[in-house]
């Protein structure tokens, strides 16, 4: 476990492992933190600091695993007094024996004295934990969650607990559990807030304040566009990688499949990786995220389609200017 204070607004590329068990892990660290180097640019959705509620002192982390754990480290090492939930006894021992909450157990009802929860249990789980939380909160806690995609989840959990604000720390690494986590994995990465309508603006100028705190670069959109955006720049790479690989594998000449596979380089290594991963991953992309995926692979399919327009009408003018804005425009995003 590290600790550091002060910011560094751009973290070194981090080296990404190959995969594990966990498809929320993967989720990010194939195809989110690519962007690490983004500058961070101020846009129309970047928020401004909102000074820290002075009330918020006490803090419930439910899921003590490697979101989780990193919370928490840094809320405690920020001063807060950190509590935190785990499924497992061995979890809330490993969190006690090495300081990373205040207090710990596998009770809920230890969120009683909590002002603000932050449930960091599998996505699956964050609506029903909201709802088992209900129980036990003080009137005025404020619930958020980490859960990578936001529509999904938000409107429910407001349902359950009104004073609810849906958010997404954009950052990861390769392992699970709380044995991976360490201080400062959010320092310079996007967090994403996602208020509905019926938010409580207060409860949401909590939570901008609390991830400005970690370090972060805070962003605020609806769930339905955080979700549109992770859809176009995460789960859409992995459905055209995958495509790109059966076009390749449906080859009808051996000779030339044959061919293709000993000669394939590194082009075709970067764009068959997020492909070429956990077909779990994919599924969870597709099933979770499913009309966002849905709208932006129909989008794809138009584009694919005028270039192959372009190609069949020998329109090497107009293809040059689709290549030229592409190589012009990538930076963008990266
Ligand atoms: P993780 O390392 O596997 O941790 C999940 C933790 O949840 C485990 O420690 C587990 O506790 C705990 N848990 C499971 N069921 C529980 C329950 N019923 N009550 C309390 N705790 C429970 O997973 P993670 O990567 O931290 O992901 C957690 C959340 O963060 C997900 O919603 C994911 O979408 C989001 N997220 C992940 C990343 C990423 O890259 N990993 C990035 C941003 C957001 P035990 O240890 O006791 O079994």
């Amino acid at each position: 476990m590290i600790t550091c204070i002060g910011g560094l607004r751009r973290p070194a590329p981090l080296l990404m492992k190959a995969f594990n068990d966990s498809v929320w892990r993967e989720l990010h660290t194939s195809s989110l933190l690519p962007a690490m180097n983004k500058p961070m640019l101020p846009t129309a959705i970047n928020v401004q600091t909102p000074l820290l509620n002075p009330t918020i002192k006490t803090v419930g982390i439910v899921g003590l695993g490697l979101i989780g754990g990193c919370l928490a480290l840094d809320l405690k090492r920020l001063g807060y007094t950190v509590y935190g939930v785990a499924r497992r006894m061995a979890t809330v021992n490993a969190a006690l024996e090495n300081s990373v909450v205040t207090q710990a157990g596998c009770d809920l009802a230890l969120m009683a004295q909590v002002d603000i929860v932050f449930v960091c249990t599998p996505m699956a789980l964050i609506v029903p934990t909201v709802g088992q939380l209900a129980t036990h909160l003080s009137e005025s806690a404020i619930v958020t969650d980490v859960g990578s995609i936001k529509g999904e989840i938000v409107v429910a959990a407001t349902d359950l607990w009104p004073n609810f604000v849906g958010g997404h720390p954009m950052a990861g690494k390769a392992e699970a559990g709380l044995a991976a986590a360490e201080a400062c994995l959010f320092r310079g990465r996007p967090y994403v807030v996602t208020p509905i309508e019926t938010t409580s603006s207060a409860a949401v100028d909590t939570v901008i304040a609390i991830a400005t705190q970690l370090g972060s670069q805070v962003y605020r959109s609806t769930p339905l566009a955080h979700d549109q955006a992770v859809a176009a720049i995460s789960h859409l790479p992995v459905m055209v990688s995958a495509a790109l690989l059966h076009t390749c594998l449906s080859e009808p000449d051996a000779e030339v499949k044959t061919l293709a596979q000993e000669i394939a380089s590194s082009g075709f290594c970067a764009t068959s990786r997020v492909g070429g991963g956990n077909p779990e991953l994919g599924m969870m992309m597709a099933q979770l995220n499913r009309s966002a995926l849905l709208q932006i692979l129909q989008q794809y399919r138009h584009q694919l389609d005028a270039i192959i327009g372009l190609i069949e009408t020998e329109q090497w003018g107009g293809l040059q200017q689709r290549l030229t804005v592409a190589q012009q425009d990538r930076p963008k995003y990266l």
